[in-house]
């Protein structure tokens, strides 16, 4: 029955956006329009998300999830792993929340309630069932309060990283809208992509790095107002400080700027971000954006990505820094433009991210790493892996298709989503060779970009392109290799 109610509508709708969009062009991306007011460690904030529905089903209700809400008192998943709590809590282990002040549409009120298996899902009635291809407006109005925490939302000595500063639309698929818990290994996130207008107000003297492109600054006495803009993200990031120097490279094309507070030579991590660009570009297709933000800040990872943004940790080794400005940009083409649910299946992003930095170092000898060399040693720390887990637990699980809920901690999965996709990858390109390797990449990203993927769609690809290599794919995702 709501099939045919949507077909109607289908009809009904596709009449009114060509008069609304003009002749021809129907827009369908979801957007977003974000206000957020930062003051001392709070955040208050309107979200107005103009949602397109591009499923197939009406629906009732929207969910997104509130991922700033794993840090607040008493949440049952923590969002920092029990190895990382004393580095990120450098100041004794606190708290912050996200609190849901209203939800309207259209100025009337709507039903909503804080919900999922953490309190980390807004649900939201529609007043109205919302078609396929048809639009809804809801408007969200919350407070955060921010933990001081070295994690990807949290206010620290030098920087305020704010990733996840907004309710975020649960992604959709055929199950419905996928609930996103905040575990503390792998990246928690899926979403689907959409356009945004985001302004952040401020103390004046802070400088923001963003995800997206500046569009103007208004000064309001001690305080400025910032707005930006980005099409096609599928979540967006700021990190401010009033400790920032900053430079710029136009050399690409792109406006990379490099964000830090702490670096004797700033050049290297820029040339990191430009050589990287320019070989991806050529490798695996355009850079999906307009801008590039390089970002040194407080993290107890190496780094962490999000649309025309990378935070790099200013705890890393100096030998590491370039190499996770690398592995973060990477990241640029297998998350941010071809994204998956990071969940279930890290590995997918996790591991073309890690095998595109064995290929940085394969095109760029001045850095004195062989491809060779690399996967000799990924694969001997791959073995020594496997030999503790059989001693410690009598076998070990070296599947790849797993959610991240199923893996013993960070060790498992950092073996098992960036050490075993590069040994597979590398073997694939071996036996297909270069040409076809980088082919498929190239398809991949060019087929999926601003989508998200499955681990079978990337087998397909390959497929379609007449090789065989559905079983040798598969006894790698099931864990049957012998490696
Ligand atoms: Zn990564």
């Amino acid at each position: 029955m709501k099939k045919i109610a949507s077909l109607f509508l289908v009809v009904l709708t596709v009449f009114f956006s060509f008069g609304f969009y003009g002749c021809g062009e129907k827009d369908t991306a979801t957007l977003y329009d974000i206000s957020i007011k930062l003051s001392d460690k709070r955040i208050e904030g309107v979200m107005t998300i103009d949602f397109y529905n591009d499923t197939d089903n009406a629906l009732g209700e929207l969910k997104f999830n509130l991922h700033a809400n794993a840090f607040r008192n008493g949440a049952k998943y923590s969002p920092i792993s029990s190895q990382y709590l004393s580095k990120a809590y450098p100041n004794g282990i606190n708290y912050g929340e996200m609190l849901i002040n209203s939800v309207t549409s259209n100025g009337e009120n709507l039903e909503y309630s804080v919900c999922g298996v953490d309190e980390n899902i807004l649900s939201v009635a529609l007043a109205n069932e919302v078609f396929p291809e048809e639009r809804v407006s809801v408007t969200v109005c919350y407070t955060i309060t921010l933990a001081n925490v070295v994690a990807r939302t949290g206010i620290n000595e030098h920087t305020i990283n704010l990733a996840n500063f907004y309710p975020i639309l649960c992604a959709i698929d055929e199950n419905g809208f996928y609930e996103c818990v905040y575990y503390s290994s792998g990246d928690p996130y899926y979403s689907e992509c959409a356009d945004y207008n985001v302004s952040i107000t401020l103390d004046k003297d802070y400088t923001v790095a963003s995800s997206g492109k500046f569009i103007k600054r208004e000064n309001q006495g001690t305080l400025a107002k910032i707005t930006y803009e980005l099409k096609n993200a599928r979540s967006f990031a700021f990190v401010v400080s009033d400790k920032f120097e900053s430079i710029t490279d136009n050399s690409t094309g792109i406006e990379i700027i490099y964000y830090f507070y702490e670096d004797e030579n700033p050049l290297l991590a820029m040339q990191a971000a430009v050589k990287s660009i320019k070989l991806f570009e050529e490798k695996f297709g355009e850079y999906p954006y307009p801008t590039y933000s390089v970002v040194q800040t407080e993290f107890v990872q190496g780094g962490m990505e999000f649309p025309a943004l990378v935070m790099i940790s200013d705890s890393l080794e100096k030998e590491a820094y370039a190499e996770v400005v690398v592995h973060e940009t990477a990241h640029q083409w297998w998350q941010t433009a071809v994204g998956n649910n990071e969940i279930e299946s890290g590995f997918l992003d996790e591991g073309l991210a890690e095998y595109s930095v064995i290929t940085f170092y394969e095109y760029y000898p001045e850095y004195n790493l062989t491809r060779e060399q690399i996967i000799e040693s990924s694969e001997k720390t791959y073995k020594t892996f496997c030999s503790v887990y059989d001693k410690l637990f009598g076998e070990v699980d070296t599947s790849m298709t797993r959610g991240l809920y199923e893996f013993k901690g960070e060790y498992e999965y950092v073996n098992i989503a960036y050490i075993k996709p590069c040994i597979m990858f590398d073997n694939l390109r071996k036996t297909i060779g270069d040409e076809s390797f980088f082919k498929g990449l190239k398809k991949y990203y060019e087929e999926y970009k601003f989508k998200n993927a499955k681990p079978d769609d990337l087998v397909g690809i390959f497929e379609k392109m007449g090789k065989d290599t559905n079983g040798f794919f598969n006894s790698f995702f099931e864990g049957k290799d012998i490696i």
